[in-house]
């Protein structure tokens, strides 16, 4: 029997546990799950694609095994469609948190199905406790002090922490800068 693979695409800036929600969840539906994490320049991703890859990684690596599951990572900057072609997907996973998703979810799932209705789009929903969960509210609530840490891991956490610090650092060296020309 030939196996089902699935590809997970997301931006993933930076990966939440909503996301790893779905990533446990979808691991169970198909026979090899691939996270699929797309350049996304538009969207000015926080972290670079390597990094995006190299933080969903580490994570992968130290959430505790679970039996038969098979899951990797991947970088992708083409056509979705043709990412999931390329590696044998018979669906794309995505998550879907309450109603905001829907229509653009919605939509995509339509324009991909004209592209190759052979590859479905399966839609896992959001489990409660992960509802609200946003990468882009994680970034906005870390970059101004707050709490994080129900969102996404520690590790992750930290390195939202960094990435803050580091941004601050050089907004400060640049306001230096601004100063002293204007002096
Ligand atoms: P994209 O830029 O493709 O929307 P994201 O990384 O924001 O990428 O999300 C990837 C997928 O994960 C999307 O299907 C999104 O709806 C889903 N997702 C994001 N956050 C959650 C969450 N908290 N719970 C369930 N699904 C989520």
């Amino acid at each position: 029997m030939s196996e089902h693979i699935g590809v997970y695409p997301g931006t993933f800036d930076p990966v939440t546990n909503g996301h790893f929600d779905i990533i446990r969840r979808g691991a169970r539906v198909v026979d090899r799950l691939v996270i699929a994490v797309a350049k996304n320049a538009g969207k000015g991703p926080l972290f670079t694609l390597e990094e995006r890859v190299e933080i969903l990684e580490a994570e992968l690596a130290a959430m505790p095994p679970v039996d038969g599951y098979r899951v990797e990572v991947r970088p992708f900057d083409t056509l979705l469609m043709h990412f999931a072609e390329s590696v044998g997907a018979s669906v794309i996973l995505r998550g879907l948190r309450a109603v905001s998703d829907f229509e653009y979810e919605f939509q995509m799932a339509g324009m991909n199905a004209r592209l190759n209705p052979k590859i479905d789009t399966v839609f896992l929903m959001a489990s409660e406790r992960h509802q609200f969960i946003s990468s882009r509210f994680v970034k906005e609530i870390g970059r101004l002090g707050g709490d994080i840490s129900g969102f996404v891991s520690a590790t992750v956490a930290e390195r939202l922490r960094a990435r803050f610090a580091e941004e601050r650092r050089r907004r400060g060296e640049a306001k230096k800068r601004i100063q002293t020309f204007e002096e």
